[in-house]
């Protein structure tokens, strides 16, 4: 399994976690941020379907949604479920690193969620 390639922003100031970087914080407006690597599982916030996929997607659609990992980082990655029966909000998801489509024949890494329930 990859390391997931996400740095968050954490405010000295406040403590709170930005991802992507902001230039300055959204609480404090501080402008001094530690590097963050997501850690443990992520809780998922909110979720959407998406029809009509960009070229270099095999899939029919897929799931995405935003999961909170345990340090706060927030991140958008594609569930990997078949349907939406199953998904719900506040669920726990295991994040891993993968390839997530083809361009010019390479693989693109990107976020996924496996649903842990
Ligand atoms: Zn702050």
């Amino acid at each position: 399994m990859s390391e997931i390639k996400i740095t968050g922003y954490k405010c000295k100031a406040c403590g709170r976690v930005h991802y992507p970087k902001h230039e300055q914080c959204l609480t404090c407006k501080g402008r001094d941020f530690e590097p963050l690597t997501p850690d443990g599982n992520a809780r998922l916030l909110a979720y959407t379907q998406i029809f009509n996929l960009p070229w270099g997607f095999d899939e029919r659609f897929l799931i995405i949604g935003v999961g909170e990992f345990e340090n706060g980082i927030k991140a958008m990655g594609q569930i990997k479920a078949d349907s939406l029966d199953k998904i719900k909000t506040g669920m726990e998801l295991k994040p891993s690193w993968e390839p997530v489509r083809h361009q010019y024949g390479e693989p693109v890494y990107g976020l996924k969620f496996k649903p842990l329930e």
